[in-house]
C-alpha cells in the first residue's frame, strides 16, 4: 500500500475565509498531497482567545469545506483538554501514521513567530513544513529562523513525498489579502464581507448574527 502524504493546516478560523482555503488548496495541488486536514485550534495558546465558540467555528469550517474534496475538517484539537499545541497534534498523527509523510502548512507570518510555539524545535522531527507567502504581510523568512533551519531548507518539493519529515519548502500561493481580524472588524462596522467568504459561510454567519455583538 502506498504511504499517505498528508497536509496539516492549523488555524483559529475565527472565521475560516478565502485566504485560508486558497492557500490550503494551492499547496495541496502544487505538492500533490492526498489531502489537507484543516485543524481547528480550539484554545489557541499564542494569541487572543477567539470570538466565536469552538462549536460555531467548527460549523463554519465544515460548511466551508463542503465542496472541497481534498480538504477536510479536523476536530482533533477540540477533543483534547487545555491549550491546542501543534506539537501534541503532530505527535498524535505520527503515532497513528508512522510511515506517512506529514506536511505542516504555515503562512510566512505564522512561521516567523514559530519560536514562541511550545517545543518548536521538535516540529521538524515530526513533519515537514511548507511555508506559504501571505498577501499584505512581509514575506521574508526571519533571519534567526532561516539560520537555524538552514540544513532543512530544500528547493526540491519531491523530497517532501520521499521523506516522512524534516524538510522545509517555500511555496508561493495565489494572493488573497484577507484576514479574520479584518472580517470581524468589517462586520462590526457594517461593511461587506461576502467576497471574503464562501457563500455557505456567509449565509451561516448572517443567519446566526455571528460577530454582530
Ligand atoms: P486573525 O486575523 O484572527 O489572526 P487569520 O486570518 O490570520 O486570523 P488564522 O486562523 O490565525 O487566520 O491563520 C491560520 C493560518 O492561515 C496561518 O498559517 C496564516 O498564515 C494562514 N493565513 C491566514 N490568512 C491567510 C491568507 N489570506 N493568505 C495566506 N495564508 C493565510
Amino acid at each position: 500500500m502506498k504511504a499517505e502524504f498528508i497536509g496539516l493546516y492549523g488555524g483559529t478560523f475565527d472565521p475560516i475565509h478565502l485566504g485560508h482555503l486558497t492557500a490550503a488548496s494551492d499547496v495541496q495541488k502544487s505538492i500533490d498531497l492526498d489531502e489537507v486536514r484543516m485543524i481547528l485550534s480550539s484554545i489557541p495558546p499564542h494569541r487572543d482567545q477567539p470570538v466565536l465558540s469552538t462549536k460555531d467555528r467548527f460549523s463554519l469550517l465544515t460548511m466551508a469545506l463542503k465542496n472541497e474534496p481534498k480538504l477536510c475538517a479536523d476536530s482533533g484539537e477540540m477533543e483534547r483538554e487545555g491549550p491546542s499545541y501543534m506539537v501534541d497534534t503532530l505527535k498524535g498523527y505520527r503515532k497513528e501514521k508512522p510511515d506517512c509523510s506529514l506536511v505542516l502548512i504555515l503562512g510566512m507570518e505564522a512561521f516567523n513567530g514559530l519560536m514562541s510555539w511550545r517545543c518548536w524545535e521538535k516540529l521538524i522531527d515530526l513533519a515537514h513544513i511548507v511555508v506559504t507567502d501571505r498577501a499584505g504581510f512581509h514575506n521574508e523568512m526571519e533571519k534567526t529562523l532561516a539560520g537555524y533551519f538552514q540544513p532543512h531548507l530544500t528547493k526540491e518539493k519531491s523530497q517532501l513525498k520521499q521523506l516522512t519529515h524534516g524538510k522545509i519548502y517555500v511555496q508561493s500561493v495565489s494572493p488573497v489579502a484577507v484576514s479574520a481580524t479584518d472580517i470581524r472588524r468589517r462586520i462590526a462596522n457594517k461593511e461587506p464581507v461576502r467576497h471574503m467568504l464562501t457563500n455557505g459561510c456567509w449565509e451561516m454567519m448572517q443567519e446566526n448574527g455571528f460577530y454582530t455583538h
